[in-house]
């Protein structure tokens, strides 16, 4: 009997926790608050770049606004570069500004930029005409990126088009690829020598277009260019160039692009926590990468897991501000080229690695939680499945999960933990067009942002901290034979190393 109402009472106390943590979320959410502060304010967060370091600073300065203590841990050191104007006019034969930008530590333009005619990487023959043609880049601006055959993505096609017409387009795009494939083997140059050859040959820059199959969005990664700039423009824009420079009206633009190399910068991860009362050398780790690329303020990849994982515990601190084991959240740098931050900390702290409980990593979009896998970790159903429980139905109720599932050997950051034989796991969000316009996109940005969904994985992250947190013991780390793709068993995945000096060749 006594047992019994021993048991009562501890479910009584965990409802109180868990009614103050939706409670909180509900009537005092400040997600819309921080989001404005990284996305709008701070900006995107290239590492290496004078925002990503600002990010870092504002984090540890937001949490201890909230009486949380963090720090920024320095793990390695990158190319340091930030972002200037990119203005792109069309001179000739009409005057248009052009939308586009540069791409990511693009070498800058002269001053107030160069002007030239706009050609197109002619079709020749092998890399012996190649080298022949080459000199003739001299004062011009080449294309490099293929043509659109349409600049209706494939769901607008499905709604208005013929079947007929329909298919006819896409044996059109899968001809155009691939004659534009052949044009580019014939150079004889790699995708990333192609651009430095034409350089190295005197062209004023280099221009690419890599669109993300929605209508405005263009994804932008990184420049291969060491001297003279490359920027992506819009499909309508390069369209617009490439149509005109095929039949010889000699288009011109005028390209200012202007950039700042910073040296090699330090390059960190913001680690904070609240400190366990009863067990403070075990953990409960919240994970999402903090870094992005630059051509939106990175939005959705990953500002929304990064301010999820702050309000958890910002809610956690003003409702469980006593947990029993020690709530740690690492926000990562350097993700986006490798999983750097999160490598570098599981190699700099070997010794907390079989001591956290569980870690929960957010990094796929804005959306509701919708899919969870138990990463291979044989009893993960009984405990993740026991925590869930006291989550709202109206959160869970959509879920996906896939128990024991098998080890994520990449794709964010919880891999990194899988890998180090860590219960971690991939709160996977549902999409909202994240593949095709959001991420690494121009437009990706705080707009795309539902804020009701994220208040929705704040809530549930939070409960599962806090069961985690409260669970008598560990949790059981066993492991299956994973399968791999082939359906064959296959090894668990091994830990990879950090690039501790990054951007250098
Ligand atoms: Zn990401």
């Amino acid at each position: 009997m006594g047992l019994m109402l021993l048991l009562g009472g501890n479910v009584q106390a965990q409802d109180e926790v868990i009614n103050k943590i939706i409670q909180e979320e509900t009537e005092n959410s400040q997600l819309k608050q921080i989001g404005h502060e990284l996305m709008d304010v701070i900006g995107p967060r290239l590492v290496g770049s004078p925002q990503m370091e600002k990010a870092h600073d504002w984090a540890v300065e937001k949490y201890a606004s909230w009486g949380i203590e963090a720090r920024n841990e320095q793990w390695g050191e990158w190319r340091g570069w930030e972002r200037g104007i990119t203005h792109i006019d069309m001179v000739a034969p009409w005057t248009k500004s052009l939308a586009g930008q540069q791409l990511a530590w693009s070498p800058a333009s002269p001053q107030d930029g160069a002007q030239g005619e706009v050609i197109v990487l002619p079709d020749l023959s092998d890399s012996v005409a190649f080298t022949k043609w080459l000199p003739s880049v001299k004062g011009k601006y080449v294309m490099i990126s293929a043509p659109q055959v349409t600049g209706r993505p494939d769901y607008n096609w499905e709604e208005w088009a013929t079947e007929a017409s329909f298919a006819k387009m896409k044996a059109d795009r899968d001809a155009s690829n691939t004659t534009w494939n052949e044009r580019l083997q014939k150079t004889g140059k790699g995708r990333r020598e192609l651009p430095i050859a034409l350089e190295e040959a005197g062209a004023l820059g280099v221009i690419t277009s890599y669109w993300s199959q929605g209508f405005g969005a263009n994804k932008i990664f990184s420049a291969y260019t060491k001297k003279v700039p490359t920027v992506d423009l819009s499909l309508e824009d390069y369209g617009l160039l490439f149509r005109l420079a095929e039949s010889g009206q000699k288009p011109m633009i005028n390209l200012n692009a202007q950039s700042k190399e910073n040296g090699m910068v330090p390059t960190f991860n913001t680690i904070a926590e609240i400190k366990g009362t009863e067990k403070p050398d075990e953990y409960v780790m919240l994970s999402a990468h903090f870094d992005s690329w630059d051509g939106g303020t990175g939005a959705t990849d990953n500002g929304t897991g990064t301010i999820m994982m702050m309000e958890v515990m910002r809610v956690l601190k003003e409702v469980y501000p006593n947990p029993k084991r020690t709530i740690l959240v690492g926000h990562w740098g350097s993700e986006e080229q490798g999983l750097n931050g999160s490598r570098a900390f599981v190699e700099d702290h070997p010794e907390m690695m079989p001591k956290i409980q569980a870690l929960f990593n957010q990094d796929n979009g804005t959306g509701r939680i919708a899919n969870i896998s138990g990463q291979g970790f044989i009893n993960s159903y009984e405990y993740l499945g026991r925590w869930m429980a006291n989550v709202p139905q109206e959160i869970t109720k959509d879920i996906q999960t896939s128990f024991p599932g098998n080890p994520g050997g990449g794709g964010s950051d919880y891999a990194s933990f899988v890998a180090a034989g860590v219960p971690a796991f991939s709160l996977s969000s549902l999409s909202w067009s994240y593949f095709n316009y959001t991420w690494h996109t121009n437009l990706d940005t705080y707009d795309k942002i539902i804020f009701d969904d994220v208040q929705n994985n704040v809530i549930m992250a939070a409960i599962m901290v806090y069961m985690a947190s409260e669970e008598d013991e560990m949790v059981s780390r066993e492991v299956r034979v994973p399968i791999g793709r082939d359906g064959q068993p296959t090894e668990w995945p091994a830990m990879r190393p950090p690039t501790r000096k990054g951007g250098v060749d």
